[in-house]
């Protein structure tokens, strides 16, 4: 018999959020879902954006650069893809500037570009409020557990305890990525599946 419902299944691709970069070539526009963004310091270590894990980091250890980066969750107005979006500290300003008036970032429209056109130039975000009379947004995802997924860490692995100028600092819990690296066996049960392209050039 066939078997009949009222509901789309759900769509084919994975159940986390995509991570997206604002590109080279055109701006990226979307209304911020999260009511505000996460600060976590981050290495390109091994051929991937990994998240530091001071005091005992492996890529701190062997020089390698942290940078801030800031994660919030955003909508495309015009698709409704609803993803994760990264950009440097220094990008995020104009988010901060924003929260201070606002207090919330939910309902930001922002567009994200890089003037010079090339990857990894710097990025220009321009904010103003979103006409929220015809968007409905979707609630936003634990951006920090979210992140957890494309960093294929266990959600135990981070926590949001900091603040940096008030922002949600988060922290990678070494003592839990290292029982991951030395006993993966007792963390793949509760190891998310990686999913989206955590890497950076
Ligand atoms: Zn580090």
């Amino acid at each position: 018999m066939p078997t009949w419902s009222h509901e789309l299944p759900p769509s084919a691709k994975h159940n986390g959020f995509d991570l997206k970069r604002t590109p080279a070539d055109r701006p990226l526009r979307a209304i911020v879902t999260s009511e505000t963004f996460h600060v976590c310091f981050t290495h390109f270590w091994g051929g991937r954006t990994v998240p530091c894990e001071r005091p005992d980091c492996e890529a701190c250890a062997n020089q390698s650069p942290a940078r801030a980066h800031c994660y919030l969750s955003a909508m495309d107005p015009a698709t409704r893809d609803h993803f994760l979006f990264e950009c440097t500290a220094k990008a995020a300003v104009p988010f901060q500037d924003w929260l201070q008036t606002y207090k919330t970032l939910r309902g930001c429209l922002f567009q994200a570009l890089r003037p010079k056109r090339r990857r990894n130039s710097p990025v220009e975000i321009l904010c103003k409020p979103a006409d929220l009379t015809k968007i409905t947004l979707p609630l936003p995802p634990d951006v920090p557990l979210a992140m957890c997924v494309i960093w294929q860490l266990p959600g135990v692995a981070v926590q949001s305890d900091g603040a940096l100028n008030s922002i949600p600092l988060t922290t990678v819990r070494s003592e839990v990525t290292d029982r991951m690296r030395f006993n993966p066996a007792d963390c793949l049960p509760s190891a998310p599946k990686r999913n989206s392209n955590g890497s950076t050039p």
